[in-house]
């Protein structure tokens, strides 16, 4: 049994087939599955995922990609929405992302500091995002870990080790994507090898990043089953004992979603 703690299931990629997708996910052991807001504007839709699929459940949040389009939403907003509807699991993804670099340094930052202040509220792990700005994210994150103590997850981890260091140091967890898989990708197992048990979470962040074995397919929940294995090889764990750790992890810190 597995957890995809990253998808996004509302993107229109999906659209014809997302009954299949959750079948076949289920067919490969990925018992549940947290598809994950990019723009609070389309809450509805992913609201709708989760209603339709007990096993899908959402989270609230502003892309970075998206951060100027959303600078109306307050942290209250943020919180309002998380405890009115119990599918409502996490808060985010929210992040800084300079590769892109498509919204100011400046809105992404005013919204990762509501999406913070909204997690340390609720008690719903924040999803973090960030690419190619590690020393701002650790920099942030120190600072306001000291201001009191919020749960969070670096998502998709492809940074450097000392932020997967800063990460753990504050209690975050991380989660390995497709990305763990790829011939090139020495450092970040690296990196994974370093992370300790309690805190390794997996995820597809599908329609993106397919893991090795279907690379240049369309990712899907399902798939996440060969980041696992090849997480399990880094620690030298059978992939059973990876699926069973990974899989507390990710209800340890989506506490409110069921063990269904
Ligand atoms: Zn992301
Ligand atoms: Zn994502």
């Amino acid at each position: 049994m597995l957890i995809d703690t990253h998808c996004h299931l509302d993107f229109a990629d999906f659209e014809a087939e997302r009954d299949d997708i959750v079948a076949r996910a289920h067919a490969a052991g990925v018992s549940q599955m947290v598809t994950i807001s990019t723009r609070v504007q389309k809450l509805d839709g992913l609201l709708a995922i989760t209603e339709k699929y007990p096993s899908v459940f959402c989270s609230v949040g502003t892309h970075p990609n998206n951060a100027g389009e959303e600078l109306d939403i307050q942290t209250e907003d943020l919180v309002r929405l998380a405890n009115a509807h119990e599918k409502i699991v996490a808060i985010g993804e929210v992040g800084l992302d300079y590769f892109y670099d498509t919204q100011t340094p400046a809105d992404q930052k005013t919204g990762l500091l509501r999406h913070i202040a909204a997690a340390r509220q609720t008690g719903l792990p924040l999803v973090i995002h960030s690419r190619s700005a590690d020393e701002d994210m650790a920099e942030i994150l120190t600072a306001e870990s000291g201001k009191g103590a919020f749960p969070f997850i670096l998502h998709c981890f492809s940074s450097g080790a000392e932020l997967a260091r800063t990460g753990v140091e504050h209690g975050g967890y991380v989660s390995f994507s497709g990305i763990l898989t790829f011939p090139k990708s020495e450092e970040i197992r690296e990196i994974a090898k370093t992370v300790p048990l309690d805190r390794l979470l997996v995820e597809t962040d599908a329609p993106y990043l397919a893991p090795k074995r279907w690379r240049g397919k369309r990712n899907e929940p399902s798939y996440v089953v060969n980041t696992a294995e090849v997480l399990a090889d880094v620690h030298g764990l059978t992939y059973d004992e990876m699926a069973k750790i990974t899989t507390d992890n990710a209800f340890r810190i989506f506490a409110k979603m069921p063990r269904l």
